[in-house]
């Protein structure tokens, strides 16, 4: 592992809340609000947090497939916020996206042959040999077969599906891959296969990725670092051993409860967190958690805080540790 890959910076997606018949904008709905991290080469960050929480929204800045309210992305050092549309599509061959659903984002009307094709056909990359030459390498990459390659999407499982997917984004050798929410729309029996076919062509592709999911769980399977996010703002990113084992943020702390542990003797006290996650149209002042947190004191309903560094590279946002 060397270098960041990706480094995003105070990055922040605000919608506009539109009423009345002249769409006047009356509020912001705070999806994102200042999001700062960075993806190393070959590694894996993890995104968690409960729906909501702005970890999708986080993705696609990343990729710039929604453009910024504030902020930067540096792929490779160049911002990519700042790139005209035709260097932002030469990029967009190296940062590639796998989606929760693989059905609904494959074409029903194409083979998996063609659905792969589309790709090279697009960047124009090689003929037509050297096409299907590379199609029958992608099939074989994610565990199909030559003979898949005539079929259609609906005669595959949701598993093969997401592996035609996963193919069909290998296509262009891309250097980063945001993995979002990859397994959650599939049976348990299969969540890890697809899981050990992802850290398989890390392996051996170097491949650099982001992997968004709501339970941690899955995130430690596949995650070198992790980043827990709560309305819109990373709360807590450390090594995910290190959140694994000395967690700090009283909201990581409850998500990692929520956890199964296989050992029958262990019993982790399981901490329930009270109250919904509030509207990001209108969050609690000062600590964003307040309204939840089981260690709320007064300083926190007023002052937010900010991501401090303690040893062993561990970054937490919580008054209990500044
Ligand atoms: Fe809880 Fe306060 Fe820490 Fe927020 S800052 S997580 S309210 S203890």
């Amino acid at each position: 592992m060397s270098g960041p890959l990706l480094e995003v910076k105070e990055v922040k997606k605000y919608f506009p809340i539109k009423r009345g018949v002249l769409s006047k904008t009356v509020g912001w709905i705070k999806a994102v609000d200042g999001v700062s991290f960075q993806v190393n080469k070959g590694e894996t960050l993890g995104l968690v947090g409960e729906s909501g929480c702005g970890k999708s929204t986080t993705g696609r800045l990343a990729l710039r497939l929604l453009e910024p309210t504030a902020g930067e992305v540096l792929f490779e050092g160049r911002n990519i916020y700042e790139l005209a549309p035709e260097q932002m599509r030469q990029i967009r061959r190296d940062m590639q996206i796998i989606f929760q659903d693989p059905y609904a984002s494959l074409n029903p009307r194409l083979t998996v042959e063609d659905i792969l094709m589309e790709p090279l056909v697009i960047y124009r990359m090689g003929d037509g040999p050297s096409r299907r030459k590379r199609v029958k390498e992608l099939l074989e990459l994610v565990g199909l077969s030559d003979y898949h390659g005539v079929r259609y999407p609906h005669e595959f499982s949701g598993g093969q599906r997401q592996r035609i997917g996963i193919a069909r984004v290998l296509a262009l050798n891309p250097k980063l891959i945001i993995c979002d929410e990859p397994v959650s729309a599939l049976d348990v029996s299969i969540q890890s296969q697809v899981l050990n076919l992802l850290l398989e062509l890390q392996d051996r592709l170097g491949l650099t990725y982001i992997f968004i999911a709501h339970g941690l769980n899955v995130v430690k399977h596949v995650s070198d670092r992790v980043g827990v996010m709560y309305l819109g703002k990373i709360v807590e990113i450390a090594d995910s051993d290190e959140l694994y084992l000395h967690a700090k943020h009283p909201y990581s702390r409850a998500l990692l409860s929520a956890v199964p542990v296989p050992d029958p003797e262990s019993k982790p006290e399981r901490i329930i967190l009270t109250g919904d996650v509030p509207s990001p149209a209108n969050p609690p002042a000062g600590c964003k958690f307040h309204t939840r947190c089981p260690q709320c004191m007064e300083i926190c309903k007023v002052e937010e805080p900010v991501l401090r560094e303690l040893p062993g590279k561990h970054m937490v946002a919580c008054h209990r540790y500044s």
